[in-house]
Protein backbone atom coordinates (compact mmCIF):
# COMPACT_ATOMS: atom_id res chain seq x y z
CA UNK A 1 0.00 0.00 0.00
CA UNK A 2 1.36 3.19 -1.17
CA UNK A 3 -0.94 5.81 0.72
CA UNK A 4 0.29 9.38 -0.59
CA UNK A 5 -1.38 12.82 -0.32
CA UNK A 6 -3.53 14.34 -2.90
CA UNK A 7 -1.00 17.00 -3.85
CA UNK A 8 1.38 14.31 -5.26
CA UNK A 9 -1.06 12.86 -7.44
CA UNK A 10 -1.85 16.16 -8.52
CA UNK A 11 1.47 17.58 -9.15
CA UNK A 12 1.98 14.27 -11.45
CA UNK A 13 -1.47 15.57 -13.11
CA UNK A 14 -0.36 19.02 -13.41
CA UNK A 15 2.75 17.77 -15.09
CA UNK A 16 1.29 15.81 -17.35
CA UNK A 17 -1.53 18.63 -18.18
CA UNK A 18 -4.58 15.68 -16.96
CA UNK A 19 -6.81 15.30 -13.52
CA UNK A 20 -7.12 12.63 -10.82
CA UNK A 21 -10.53 11.61 -10.35
CA UNK A 22 -11.57 11.81 -6.85
CA UNK A 23 -14.40 9.17 -5.89
CA UNK A 24 -16.57 9.02 -2.93
CA UNK A 25 -17.45 5.62 -1.07
CA UNK A 26 -20.16 4.97 0.78
CA UNK A 27 -19.76 1.57 2.09
CA UNK A 28 -17.77 -1.69 1.56
CA UNK A 29 -19.12 -2.12 -1.72
CA UNK A 30 -17.68 1.25 -3.48
CA UNK A 31 -14.71 0.73 -1.84
CA UNK A 32 -14.40 -2.75 -3.55
CA UNK A 33 -15.22 -1.46 -6.66
CA UNK A 34 -12.32 1.60 -6.14
CA UNK A 35 -9.78 -1.04 -5.06
CA UNK A 36 -10.59 -3.16 -7.74
CA UNK A 37 -10.03 -0.74 -10.29
CA UNK A 38 -6.91 0.74 -8.67
CA UNK A 39 -5.55 -3.24 -8.72
CA UNK A 40 -7.47 -3.70 -12.02
CA UNK A 41 -5.63 0.13 -13.76
CA UNK A 42 -2.64 0.53 -11.76
CA UNK A 43 -3.59 3.99 -12.14
CA UNK A 44 -3.63 6.21 -8.96
CA UNK A 45 -6.91 7.48 -7.42
CA UNK A 46 -8.32 10.04 -4.34
CA UNK A 47 -10.60 7.47 -2.77
CA UNK A 48 -12.97 10.18 -0.29
CA UNK A 49 -15.64 10.67 1.86
CA UNK A 50 -18.15 13.78 2.94
CA UNK A 51 -18.70 14.10 6.88
CA UNK A 52 -22.38 12.14 6.14
CA UNK A 53 -20.54 9.22 5.34
CA UNK A 54 -18.70 8.93 8.39
CA UNK A 55 -21.53 9.90 10.39
CA UNK A 56 -23.27 6.61 8.46
CA UNK A 57 -20.42 4.54 8.93
CA UNK A 58 -18.32 5.43 11.39
CA UNK A 59 -15.44 7.58 11.28
CA UNK A 60 -12.59 5.43 11.58
CA UNK A 61 -14.09 2.72 9.36
CA UNK A 62 -13.62 4.10 5.88
CA UNK A 63 -9.95 4.76 6.33
CA UNK A 64 -9.23 1.37 7.85
CA UNK A 65 -11.36 -0.67 5.17
CA UNK A 66 -8.98 1.23 2.65
CA UNK A 67 -5.97 -0.24 4.36
CA UNK A 68 -7.32 -3.28 3.90
CA UNK A 69 -8.38 -3.58 0.55
CA UNK A 70 -5.04 -2.22 -0.54
CA UNK A 71 -3.06 -4.67 0.94
CA UNK A 72 0.05 -5.97 -0.94
CA UNK A 73 -1.20 -3.59 -4.13
CA UNK A 74 1.38 -0.61 -5.28
CA UNK A 75 -0.35 2.09 -6.73
CA UNK A 76 -0.41 5.13 -4.68
CA UNK A 77 -3.97 6.70 -3.73
CA UNK A 78 -4.72 9.18 -1.32
CA UNK A 79 -7.46 9.22 1.61
CA UNK A 80 -9.25 12.68 1.14
CA UNK A 81 -12.09 14.07 3.43
CA UNK A 82 -14.28 16.42 1.33
CA UNK A 83 -16.50 18.64 2.35
CA UNK A 84 -14.90 18.78 5.66
CA UNK A 85 -17.18 21.14 7.92
CA UNK A 86 -14.77 21.73 11.10
CA UNK A 87 -10.91 21.87 11.65
CA UNK A 88 -11.57 19.61 14.43
CA UNK A 89 -13.09 16.92 11.79
CA UNK A 90 -10.36 17.22 9.43
CA UNK A 91 -7.60 16.96 12.34
CA UNK A 92 -9.86 13.33 13.19
CA UNK A 93 -9.37 12.38 10.06
CA UNK A 94 -5.64 12.88 9.83
CA UNK A 95 -5.78 11.44 13.13
CA UNK A 96 -6.96 8.24 11.52
CA UNK A 97 -5.09 7.70 8.33
CA UNK A 98 -6.03 10.38 5.75
CA UNK A 99 -3.32 12.11 3.75
CA UNK A 100 -5.44 14.95 2.39
CA UNK A 101 -8.51 17.36 3.73
CA UNK A 102 -10.85 19.82 2.28
CA UNK A 103 -12.06 22.41 4.39
CA UNK A 104 -15.24 23.47 2.61
CA UNK A 105 -15.94 27.28 4.01
CA UNK A 106 -17.78 28.45 1.05
CA UNK A 107 -20.68 28.80 2.84
CA UNK A 108 -19.16 31.35 5.31
CA UNK A 109 -17.77 34.74 4.64
CA UNK A 110 -14.51 35.20 2.40
CA UNK A 111 -12.66 36.42 5.82
CA UNK A 112 -14.21 33.67 8.09
CA UNK A 113 -12.91 31.02 5.01
CA UNK A 114 -9.62 32.27 4.60
CA UNK A 115 -9.02 32.19 8.94
CA UNK A 116 -10.50 28.54 9.51
CA UNK A 117 -8.76 26.95 6.43
CA UNK A 118 -5.56 28.44 7.14
CA UNK A 119 -6.06 26.91 10.12
CA UNK A 120 -6.12 23.63 8.55
CA UNK A 121 -3.82 23.72 6.38
CA UNK A 122 -1.05 24.95 9.15
CA UNK A 123 -1.88 21.87 11.44
CA UNK A 124 -1.97 19.25 8.17
CA UNK A 125 0.97 20.20 6.06
CA UNK A 126 3.40 19.49 8.94
CA UNK A 127 2.12 15.94 8.80
CA UNK A 128 2.63 15.76 5.19
CA UNK A 129 -1.74 15.89 4.90
CA UNK A 130 -2.58 18.48 1.65
CA UNK A 131 -5.32 20.60 2.21
CA UNK A 132 -7.73 21.63 -0.64
CA UNK A 133 -10.15 24.95 0.11
CA UNK A 134 -13.45 26.38 -1.90
CA UNK A 135 -14.09 29.49 -2.78
CA UNK A 136 -17.47 30.53 -4.38
CA UNK A 137 -20.63 28.80 -4.25
CA UNK A 138 -21.22 25.30 -5.90
CA UNK A 139 -24.89 24.87 -6.78
CA UNK A 140 -26.68 21.93 -5.28
CA UNK A 141 -29.39 19.95 -6.75
CA UNK A 142 -32.27 20.99 -3.85
CA UNK A 143 -31.36 24.91 -5.44
CA UNK A 144 -35.15 25.39 -7.92
CA UNK A 145 -32.82 27.65 -10.02
CA UNK A 146 -29.40 28.12 -10.23
CA UNK A 147 -27.56 31.22 -11.46
CA UNK A 148 -23.98 30.50 -13.16
CA UNK A 149 -22.77 33.86 -13.27
CA UNK A 150 -23.06 35.86 -9.96
CA UNK A 151 -21.68 31.94 -8.10
CA UNK A 152 -18.71 31.67 -9.93
CA UNK A 153 -15.49 32.14 -7.84
CA UNK A 154 -14.00 35.45 -8.43
CA UNK A 155 -10.97 35.73 -9.36
CA UNK A 156 -9.60 38.55 -7.67
CA UNK A 157 -10.31 36.88 -4.30
CA UNK A 158 -9.03 33.29 -5.69
CA UNK A 159 -5.56 35.00 -5.81
CA UNK A 160 -5.94 36.48 -1.97
CA UNK A 161 -7.54 33.29 -0.58
CA UNK A 162 -4.81 30.79 -2.28
CA UNK A 163 -1.89 33.53 -0.97
CA UNK A 164 -2.93 33.98 2.21
CA UNK A 165 -4.47 30.18 3.03
CA UNK A 166 -1.70 28.24 1.53
CA UNK A 167 -3.72 25.14 0.15
CA UNK A 168 -2.74 22.72 -1.84
CA UNK A 169 -5.72 22.80 -4.24
CA UNK A 170 -8.47 24.95 -4.63
CA UNK A 171 -12.72 23.90 -5.37
CA UNK A 172 -13.81 26.20 -7.40
CA UNK A 173 -17.92 27.39 -8.58
CA UNK A 174 -17.98 27.80 -12.51
CA UNK A 175 -21.19 26.60 -13.17
CA UNK A 176 -20.72 23.06 -11.72
CA UNK A 177 -23.55 21.62 -9.15
CA UNK A 178 -23.66 18.72 -6.86
CA UNK A 179 -26.31 16.05 -7.15
CA UNK A 180 -28.36 15.61 -10.62
CA UNK A 181 -28.34 18.68 -12.82
CA UNK A 182 -31.27 19.94 -14.00
CA UNK A 183 -31.55 20.88 -17.27
CA UNK A 184 -28.28 21.34 -19.38
CA UNK A 185 -25.27 22.27 -17.35
CA UNK A 186 -23.56 25.45 -18.57
CA UNK A 187 -20.00 25.23 -17.39
CA UNK A 188 -18.17 28.52 -17.58
CA UNK A 189 -15.02 27.65 -19.23
CA UNK A 190 -13.67 31.06 -19.64
CA UNK A 191 -13.85 31.17 -16.40
CA UNK A 192 -11.78 28.34 -15.35
CA UNK A 193 -9.12 29.77 -17.85
CA UNK A 194 -8.58 33.43 -15.77
CA UNK A 195 -8.70 31.40 -12.46
CA UNK A 196 -6.07 29.09 -13.99
CA UNK A 197 -3.86 31.57 -15.38
CA UNK A 198 -4.52 34.04 -12.26
CA UNK A 199 -3.18 31.22 -9.35
CA UNK A 200 -0.82 28.68 -9.45
CA UNK A 201 -2.64 26.27 -7.40
CA UNK A 202 -4.32 23.49 -8.78
CA UNK A 203 -8.28 23.94 -9.65
CA UNK A 204 -10.74 21.12 -8.33
CA UNK A 205 -14.33 20.48 -9.90
CA UNK A 206 -16.73 19.12 -7.43
CA UNK A 207 -20.09 18.20 -8.97
CA UNK A 208 -19.02 16.68 -12.33
CA UNK A 209 -21.59 13.62 -12.38
CA UNK A 210 -23.85 14.51 -15.27
CA UNK A 211 -20.97 16.66 -17.06
CA UNK A 212 -20.30 15.27 -20.80
CA UNK A 213 -17.20 13.41 -21.41
CA UNK A 214 -16.42 16.73 -23.93
CA UNK A 215 -16.98 18.64 -21.35
CA UNK A 216 -14.76 16.89 -18.84
CA UNK A 217 -12.33 17.31 -21.65
CA UNK A 218 -12.74 21.04 -22.30
CA UNK A 219 -12.75 21.59 -17.93
CA UNK A 220 -9.24 19.81 -18.11
CA UNK A 221 -7.98 21.48 -21.09
CA UNK A 222 -8.82 24.67 -19.60
CA UNK A 223 -6.95 23.78 -16.05
CA UNK A 224 -9.01 21.73 -13.82
CA UNK A 225 -6.19 18.64 -11.93
CA UNK A 226 -9.29 16.99 -9.83
CA UNK A 227 -12.27 16.15 -10.38
CA UNK A 228 -15.02 14.85 -7.73
CA UNK A 229 -17.00 12.22 -8.86
CA UNK A 230 -19.98 10.94 -6.45
CA UNK A 231 -23.53 10.79 -7.93
CA UNK A 232 -22.97 9.08 -11.01
CA UNK A 233 -21.36 6.42 -9.04
CA UNK A 234 -24.06 6.08 -6.36
CA UNK A 235 -27.12 5.98 -8.71
CA UNK A 236 -24.71 3.24 -10.86
CA UNK A 237 -24.56 1.57 -7.37
CA UNK A 238 -27.89 1.62 -6.97
CA UNK A 239 -29.13 0.72 -10.73
CA UNK A 240 -26.78 -2.27 -9.90
CA UNK A 241 -28.29 -3.13 -6.81
CA UNK A 242 -31.70 -3.57 -8.93
CA UNK A 243 -29.93 -5.45 -12.04
CA UNK A 244 -28.85 -8.27 -9.19
CA UNK A 245 -32.27 -8.70 -8.19
CA UNK A 246 -33.77 -8.93 -11.39
CA UNK A 247 -30.53 -11.37 -12.15
CA UNK A 248 -31.46 -13.63 -9.20
CA UNK A 249 -34.81 -13.23 -7.60
CA UNK A 250 -34.59 -16.39 -5.83
CA UNK A 251 -31.28 -15.03 -4.11
CA UNK A 252 -30.77 -14.01 -0.35
CA UNK A 253 -27.02 -13.39 -0.38
CA UNK A 254 -26.04 -9.95 -0.67
CA UNK A 255 -22.90 -11.25 -1.91
CA UNK A 256 -24.65 -12.51 -5.07
CA UNK A 257 -26.64 -9.23 -5.97
CA UNK A 258 -23.80 -6.53 -4.17
CA UNK A 259 -21.37 -7.98 -7.08
CA UNK A 260 -23.63 -6.46 -9.87
CA UNK A 261 -23.70 -3.19 -7.76
CA UNK A 262 -20.19 -3.61 -7.09
CA UNK A 263 -19.35 -4.12 -11.08
CA UNK A 264 -21.73 -1.37 -11.99
CA UNK A 265 -19.72 1.45 -9.96
CA UNK A 266 -16.73 0.09 -11.82
CA UNK A 267 -18.05 0.58 -14.65
CA UNK A 268 -18.16 3.90 -14.09
CA UNK A 269 -14.79 4.71 -12.40
CA UNK A 270 -13.22 3.30 -15.44
CA UNK A 271 -14.42 5.49 -17.59
CA UNK A 272 -13.52 7.91 -15.72
CA UNK A 273 -10.31 7.32 -15.42
CA UNK A 274 -9.47 7.18 -18.98
CA UNK A 275 -10.99 10.76 -19.43
CA UNK A 276 -9.37 12.26 -16.72
CA UNK A 277 -5.91 10.50 -18.04
CA UNK A 278 -6.19 11.79 -21.58
CA UNK A 279 -3.47 14.27 -22.98
ZN1 LIG B 1 -18.31 18.78 -3.70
Amino acid sequence: MARVSSLELIKRACEKGCAVPAFNIDNLESAIAVSEAMRETGVPLIVQTIPRTLRYGGKAVYSAMMSALMEGCKTDYAMHLDHGDSAELAAECVRNGYTSVMFDGSGLSFDENVRITRGVAEASFPKGVSVEGELGKVGGSEESSFDVEPSCTDVGEAVKFTAATKVSALAVSVGNAHGVYKGVPRINLARISELYAAVDTPLVLHGASGLSDATLRDCIKAGIRKINFATELRGAYTEGIKRGFARYPDSFDPKVYMRVAIDGIKEVVFRKIEICNEI
